[in-house]
């Protein structure tokens, strides 16, 4: 089977988040399941742009509206990543360091699906299914289906996954001109809220629609900022599907970014010299169980409770913990965090920005890993953290609550609490440290989580049957 991902993000080419994982990672698995995977993003100037070999395979003209175009698609030689991959670009729009942050977002993002379109409109043979991810992509049933310029390519099966319904690139009615002419009976298939919202279009024209766990299908008909009526109506095409982890590139024996390897026969002393490295680079205690957070500081994360959460910490459980954060986001969390840094009794340090290998060392390290979360659709860094014996303390949401099991119950191994609170955070933390005092519970539960299987073959193997669906 041929499928074509379309995606603004793929890890190691360009990835803010874990959208950038996922589109990273199923591709390949996908190929190793036997289909043909390939994946197409714009052609930001990223690291991996420069050090690796294209060629270029197309070279496009067309127009967004009344602004007329060049494109061009060019191919990493040598499908190192396992699958194909593909880059557009396009002048003066795609041609930026970052995926996101310009106010014309809106416009480049149009434009790359436009031209992925005609691109795709130029193949002597159609893929299978055209997979679609998120709203930054979601437009492309719809031009598939309504434009008169495309619609010989409706007849393309296609999937759009929601890894996060918070987003949906909504835009004023204004924008409209710039989508090839379309059958203007078809509004209501862009409109959602009196205006054009790409997320809303895929849901109402995707053949299927899959979110990244199977609690975040549930919440969402109560809670996704503002399409609740939507997923109701449309229930009966989505489908959950948990995310996997790439357990090649997240593995605790063979990660390039760790200078000490360690498996599960060796998970004590593997991260303790994992946590003794660490410690030294950010001046903290050793000795004390390690709490870490890593990811965006945003209001979803419920970022801006980490301040308090560390003072409460300190004042109701004593000094007894070290807190390290990797993140970035919200300034007013990243000026509070960094705050807090005079503080610290060589027990609090935070590094503000993305920084993809202090994340891999941070998860080896730590003994147990924040997520507060208030919304997860799925969530990969408790996955991680699991699979390098750190065990999670998670708000019971989205896919925190299909991944983590709290050691209260049986055969549990993470601790799992009901609000995204400082109170709750607070005494999450000081069940943590009691698990920590009790070595023998504390080690059977890095090994269990070790265990646990995260990997992406049982996902392929879902997204396959929603494949074969739609045939
Ligand atoms: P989301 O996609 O909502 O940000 P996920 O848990 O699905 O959250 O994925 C987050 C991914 O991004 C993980 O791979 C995590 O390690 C990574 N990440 C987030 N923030 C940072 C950061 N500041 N530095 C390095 N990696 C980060």
């Amino acid at each position: 089977m041929e499928i074509l991902h379309v995606s603004a993000e793929c890890y190691p080419v360009a990835k803010a988040g874990g959208l950038g994982d996922v589109v990273g990672a199923l591709p390949k698995y996908q190929q190793q399941a036997g289909h043909q995977a390939k994946v197409v993003m714009p052609m930001y100037r990223t690291r991996f742009l420069y050090s690796n070999e294209w060629e270029l395979v197309h070279k496009g003209y067309t127009n967004m509206g009344s602004y007329f175009f060049d494109y061009s698609v060019i191919k990493e030689k040598h499908n190192k990543l396992g699958f194909e991959l593909y880059l557009v670009d396009i002048y003066g729009l795609l041609d930026r360091e970052q995926i996101y942050g310009y106010g014309d977002d809106n416009d480049r993002f149009v434009s790359f699906q436009i031209a992925v379109v005609d691109w795709l409109s130029s193949w002597a043979f159609r893929p299978d299914v055209v997979h679609v991810h998120d709203h930054h992509t979601a437009l492309i049933p719809f031009l598939l289906q309504h434009t008169y310029k495309y619609r010989h390519l409706a007849q393309i099966p296609t999937v759009l996954t929601i890894h996060n319904a918070q987003y949906q690139g909504s835009m004023d009615w204004s924008k409209s001109v710039l989508l090839p002419e379309w059958d203007l009976w078809k509004r209501g298939m862009l409109e959602w809220a009196g205006a054009i919202n790409p997320l809303a279009s895929g849901i109402k024209c995707a053949s299927k629609v899959t979110t990244v766990s199977w609690s975040y299908l549930d919440e969402l008909k109560y809670m996704s900022n503002g399409l609740e009526a939507l997923f109701e109506y449309e229930k009966g095409k989505c489908v959950g599907i948990l995310n996997g982890i790439d357990t090649q590139v997240w593995n605790p024996s063979a990660d390039i970014y760790l200078k000490d390897d360690f498996s599960v026969q060796n998970v004590a002393k593997g991260k303790a010299r994992n946590k003794q490295l660490l410690c030294d680079e950010f001046g903290l205690d050793p000795q004390k169980p390690l709490f870490v957070f890593i990811g965006r500081l945003v209001h979803e994360k419920a970022a801006d409770l980490l301040p308090s959460v560390v003072g409460d910490s300190f004042y109701h459980i004593g000094r007894k913990m070290s807190f390290l954060f990797l993140g970035s986001g919200d300034p007013a969390v990243e000026a509070q965090l960094n705050g807090l840094n005079m503080l610290s009794q060589n027990d609090y340090s935070c590094y503000i920005g993305y920084n993809e290998q202090l994340s891999h060392m941070m998860y080896a390290a730590a003994d147990f890993l924040l997520m507060p979360s208030r919304v997860e659709p799925c969530g990969l860094n408790q996955m991680y953290a699991m699979r390098y014996g750190t065990v999670p303390l998670v708000r019971n949401t989205g896919g925190l609550r299909d991944t983590v099991r709290d050691i209260d119950q049986h055969d549990g191994y993470g601790i799992v609490f009901d609000s995204a609170t400082v109170g709750h955070i607070t005494h999450a933390i000081w069940r943590a440290c009691d698990l920590y005092g009790k070595s023998v519970e504390f080690e059977q539960s890095r090994i269990r989580m070790m265990q646990l299987d995260f990997s992406w073959e049982k996902s392929t193997e879902a997204y396959q049957q929603i494949y074969l669906s739609l045939k």
